[in-house]
């Protein structure tokens, strides 16, 4: 209004103590590179993924993996056109559900479910059928077209043959959804019965590179995994081979791993952080920071480009705000729900966050 003095602004400047978590053991220094060197990989790669579409040598990975950390909204930005050339813009929603939890023999130092470390997860046996069948309804009135039943089992003995196979054709005639199954360990008969009897993708992780392994396993071979995923390719079952990073292992031996799951060329890769848990080897391990999660994630589309990369555990712990990010860096799938001894946001959360960045959930955009 006229003669009227516009108040003046009281600014007052607070600094803010933010947590500094610092570097991880899983970030490494890395090497000064010009910004020509830099744009010239990020160009190779665009060409050989975009242009000439052949897959990425793990040299040539490895030259991206170096690049410094101002460089990783350039390497996002490329997996992300990576991801909508060879995948399309839809985003695949899972739910899993731990059958059977906790109790298992192995020894693998980030998992909570061995029954060699004193965790809190305590071993409960296999849920009733009325169970699995409510949490699928569950799982695909949250929009999911998968569901995946785990078991944190060596391998399944014939019980649990038996049961899963009922169970299969029990949950794909109730609720439509495909049938994942995961109970670890298989020989090729049981291969051979599971992709009979309608699994339509089996899980089974290397989780690490072969040279990395036996610093975090012992009671089996990163060899006996490798076999089991190749059974399950064998059999006509889609692979679905996931990789926990974070464990100490290094950005060669993320490479190492890469070339390995190339090999072994699976549908699906779910991609965890290691959300270090009480009681287990690892417990004490720190998570890997935010900025190199979107690093790697992006680097895991560009070494993979075709697959369903899978947003997995560990990722609210480590990525935080940063979540939404992992999607226009090479993810295309999300587990909704909680995890199998972890709590994850709410499938609602989720769901938003995809409607905010435009990306139409695959399969069942219908119901949402
Ligand atoms: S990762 Fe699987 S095999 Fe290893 S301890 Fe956990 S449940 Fe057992």
């Amino acid at each position: 209004m006229p003669g009227e003095t516009a108040a003046t602004p009281i600014r007052t400047t607070v600094t803010l103590s933010v947590p500094n978590r610092g570097r991880g053991r899983s970030e490494p220094e890395r090497p000064e590179i010009e910004s020509k060197t830099a744009r010239a990989r990020l160009g190779t790669a665009e060409t050989v993924l975009l242009e000439e579409r052949r897959l990425l040598t793990t040299a040539e990975l490895a030259a991206l993996a170096e690049l410094p950390d101002q460089w990783v909204t350039s390497l996002a930005a490329l997996a992300h056109q990576v991801r909508l050339a060879w995948c399309g813009p839809e985003v695949e929603v899972e739910g899993i559900l731990s059958a059977k939890t906790g109790g298992c023999p192995e020894d693998c130092h980030f998992c909570s479910q061995s029954s060699r470390f004193d965790t809190p997860v305590k071993a409960t046996p296999f849920l009733d059928a009325d169970e699995v069948l409510a949490a699928a309804e569950e799982t695909r009135a949250a929009g999911a077209s998968e569901f995946c039943i785990v078991l944190a089992v060596r391998g399944p003995d014939e019980r649990t043959m038996v049961r899963i196979l009922e169970l299969v054709p029990m949950i794909h005639g109730r609720t439509g959804l495909n049938v994942a199954v995961s109970a670890g360990l298989l020989t090729d008969d049981q291969a051979r019965r599971f992709a009979e009897g309608g699994v339509h993708r089996y899980n089974h992780n290397l989780e690490t590179s072969r040279s990395f392994f036996p610093n975090v396993v012992t009671t089996h071979t990163w060899e006996e995994r490798q076999d089991t995923c190749l059974l399950v390719r064998t059999h006509g079952m889609e692979l679905c081979c996931g990789a926990l990073i974070g464990m100490g292992e290094t950005d060669a031996q993320r490479i190492e791993l890469l070339g390995q799951l190339q090999e072994l060329d699976p549908t699906e890769v779910p991609l965890n952080f290691l959300n270090p848990r009480p009681g287990t080897p690892l417990g004490d391990a720190q998570p890997v920071a935010a900025w190199e999660a979107i690093r790697w994630i992006a680097l895991f589309r560009l070494g993979l480009p075709g697959v369903i990369l899978r947003y997995a555990g560990g990722r609210e712990v480590t990525l935080r705000e940063l979540q939404s990010m992992g999607m226009t860096s090479g993810i295309n799938a999300l587990i909704v729900g909680n995890y199998l001894t972890t709590l994850g946001r709410s499938p609602e959360e989720d769901l938003q966050m995809l409607s905010d960045l435009r990306m139409p959930v695959g399969a069942l955009t219908g119901i949402l």
